[in-house]
């Protein structure tokens, strides 16, 4: 798939876009702060109603714009997928009721003033945003990856959920839930511990937790299993072949971690989550808070049985995660039968040649990839020859050439 048309009104640094786009390469040259991350993540938004850097949906809004209330932050992509064309909107706008009052999605909240309404189209009918989410497949790769082998787990299941959630509506609904149970439950944990609520409370909580985090549980191994098969592969390739990758799931309970567990028997993975719930109540009532289930999951990378998140070299890191990101792409293709925008946000400057190498010639394969840099040189006159550059400078693109 592609998109073939991209318009962005009052989006970060862009007052206002409107992009023709073809498949193949598109290189985005500039020099730093000019709005070449900006431009990947309105697509990135597109695809997953999400940013990868943003912490509140205020920061998307192009400064100044929020003083005019009739200025909206307003995306648009047109998709060209296999057997269908599509249209992705998006719009933040104020608004003066509060959340619940009204339909859409609050994104704002600051006390005392106005909210920003989240409201997102399809084909310009208003959907959910977990209805949105698989209609335009991405990858991005980007320097907020430099941690994903050595950092918090937290950020190896949000790669998980990502990219379960672009080929799996159920699991992205489940996923939902699961959130909300959480919530619900570690708030009940307090309660017990204050002595404000009974025990007997949990096991309604529980039934919906383990219901919910069996299928998270199936599906991210199922995922781990395919993509270790993948970026085994392609690791060895990136590193020329003198080490082997080896992606290893550990879910929670971590009972499930030694191998012994029949993944096809529902039945028994439930029952063994229900015995750590039980055998973990008493921790889980003096914490507050649930400490079995997959929101304690994590993902670790081996090399020579190593973990790479511990004793890995930052270019080690690095070409796994490339690795990863590659076999991402071919895990969507696996799926959904198209290839995935490749969005790799400065990445050429972190590997070296042979690598950088490797990665383009994996971009020139994909049906549409997004590439930016700062410097033109490193991408090398073979690539460039196939592909649209575009000079990205204050918010506005201008073509330097291209080869449509
Ligand atoms: P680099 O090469 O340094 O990565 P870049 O071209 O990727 O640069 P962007 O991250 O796209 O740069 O940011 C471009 C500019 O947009 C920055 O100057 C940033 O401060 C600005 N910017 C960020 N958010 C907003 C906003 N809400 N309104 C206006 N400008 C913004
Ligand atoms: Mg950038």
């Amino acid at each position: 798939m592609y998109l073939e048309h991209i318009s962005l009104t009052n989006f970060r640094n862009y007052s206002s876009l409107d992009l023709a786009l073809g498949s193949g390469p598109i290189v985005l040259c500039g020099d730093n702060a000019q709005g070449k991350s900006n431009l990947l993540e309105a697509i990135y938004l597109l695809a997953t109603t999400k940013s990868p850097r943003a912490n509140s949906d205020r920061e998307l809004v192009r400064w100044g714009a929020l003083e005019d209330p009739l200025s909206v932050l307003r995306l648009v992509g047109d998709v060209h997928r296999a057997n269908e064309k599509l249209r992705i909107e998006m719009a933040l706008g104020l608004d003066a009721q509060p959340a619940g009052a009204g339909g859409g999605a609050d994104t704002g909240g600051e006390k005392g003033s106005s909210y920003l309404r989240k409201q997102i189209k399809v084909n310009g009918v208003p959907r959910r945003a977990s209805d949105v989410v698989g209609q335009l497949n991405v990858v991005l790769f980007g320097p907020m990856d430099v941690d994903l082998v050595g950092g918090p787990p937290a950020q190896r299941r949000r790669y998980l959920d990502l990219t379960n959630s672009q080929v799996d509506r159920a699991y992205l609904r489940a996923l939902q839930r699961y959130s909300r149970v959480l919530t619900q439950r570690n708030h009940l944990l307090r309660l017990i511990r204050e002595g404000s609520a009974q025990r007997e409370e949990l096991s309604f909580w529980d039934e919906q937790l383990v219901e919910d985090g069996c299928f998270i549980l199936c599906k991210r191994r199922e995922m781990v299993i395919e993509l270790a098969d993948i970026s085994r592969v392609i690791y060895s390739e990136l590193a020329g072949g003198a080490e082997a990758l080896e992606l290893t799931y550990l879910p929670n309970p971590s009972e499930l971690r030694n191998g012994e567990s029949d993944w096809t028997d529902q039945g028994s993975i439930r029952e063994l989550f229900h015995r750590q719930l039980a055998a973990n109540q008493d921790r889980e009532v003096a914490q507050g808070v649930s400490v079995v289930g997959p929101h304690r999951d994590d993902l670790q990378f081996l090399i020579d049985g190593r973990d790479m998140g511990v004793y890995g070299s930052r270019g080690q890191q690095r070409t796994i995660i490339a690795a990863l990101k590659l076999a991402e792409a071919n895990f969507l293709v696996n799926r959904t039968g198209e290839d995935p925008v490749l969005l790799l946000d400065d990445i050429l400057s972190e590997l070296d040649a042979p690598r950088r190498q490797q990665v383009l010639e994996t971009a020139l394969s994909n049906q549409q990839t997004f590439i930016t840099t700062t410097d033109l040189d490193r991408i090398g006159e073979g690539f460039l020859s196939h592909a649209t550059v575009l000079k990205v400078q204050d918010g506005q693109l201008n073509p330097i050439y291209s080869v449509q």
